[in-house]
């Protein structure tokens, strides 16, 4: 799906324009990653209840299942590259001033790629934290057993992603808002169905800064945006950064 040159030379001319950008990604832009979204008809939701995995709720339940269900996903995410649109936005970083990412994904590939500027609203699945002393630990290496414990006061770890029905850090969500006061705010492969993420595209648009949405469909953000570029993200922005 290639996009029409006149809408990406749009699109270029307003990053290239910008004299501040924020990015806003969702996990489409790591599909070609070989990492399936959450909504999609081949997603990972389809064939696991979100209830199960991904609240506290069923975390406390039966915290064996949910650490063998994350450590089979480190697993994939650990053969899993930076594509075209991760290498894109950390580039996009290195040529406009006031740069900031907003991330929903929890793969660490925009880090891979080298985007400095990151807020990653929902965690990193290659963090843990303590139940019991809440200590933050980056991860040596995928738990051998499940569930893991603390090192420091054996306490059961949880990785330190967040679950439906978890408040974000507010520190996280202080720092993107600030970051929606920009010339223009890009938005990657997010269905836009996840708030409070999704809202930061409409504090966007409240600051008058122009909206640009790469998806292979509409979104519940398409009603608001300026430009909308619709394909793979990968493959936009490579179209992308040629027309730089
Ligand atoms: P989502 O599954 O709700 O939506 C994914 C969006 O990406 C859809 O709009 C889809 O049309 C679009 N898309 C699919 N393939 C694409 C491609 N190649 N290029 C561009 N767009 C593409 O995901 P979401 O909006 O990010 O929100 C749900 C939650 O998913 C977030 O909380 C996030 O933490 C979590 N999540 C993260 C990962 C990851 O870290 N890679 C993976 C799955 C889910």
């Amino acid at each position: 799906m290639t996009v029409a040159r006149s809408l990406v030379g749009q699109a270029v001319g307003v990053l290239k324009g910008a004299k501040s950008l924020s990015v806003l990604t969702g996990a489409g832009v790591s599909k070609e990653s070989g990492i399936p979204t959450f909504r999609d008809a081949d997603g990972i939701w389809k064939d696991m209840d979100p209830l199960k995995v991904a609240t506290l709720e069923g975390f406390m339940k039966d915290p064996k299942f949910v650490w063998e269900w994350y450590i089979a996903r480190m697993n994939k995410f650990k053969e899993a590259k930076p594509n075209p649109a991760h290498k894109g936005i950390a580039f996009l970083e290195g040529k406009i001033p006031q740069f900031t990412l907003i991330t929903q994904n929890i793969d660490n590939l925009h880090h891979d790629a080298g985007s400095r500027h990151v807020i990653e609203l929902h965690g990193n699945i290659w963090r843990t934290r303590c139940l019991k002393c809440h200590e933050v630990e980056r991860m040596e290496s995928i738990p051998q057993k499940s569930p893991p414990q603390c090192q420091k006061c054996q306490g059961m770890l949880r990785p330190d992603v967040v679950w439906f029905g978890e408040a974000l850090d507010p520190d996280h969500v202080r720092r993107a808002g600030e970051a929606c006061d920009v010339d223009a705010f890009l938005i990657v492969g997010t269905s836009g169905q996840v708030w409070p993420a999704a809202g930061f595209a409409h504090e966007a648009k409240r600051h008058r800064a122009y909206l640009v949405e790469i998806n292979t469909q509409e979104s519940e953000l398409s009603s608001i945006v300026d430009l909308s570029l619709l394909g793979r993200a990968g493959e936009v922005f490579e179209q992308i950064l040629a027309g730089w």
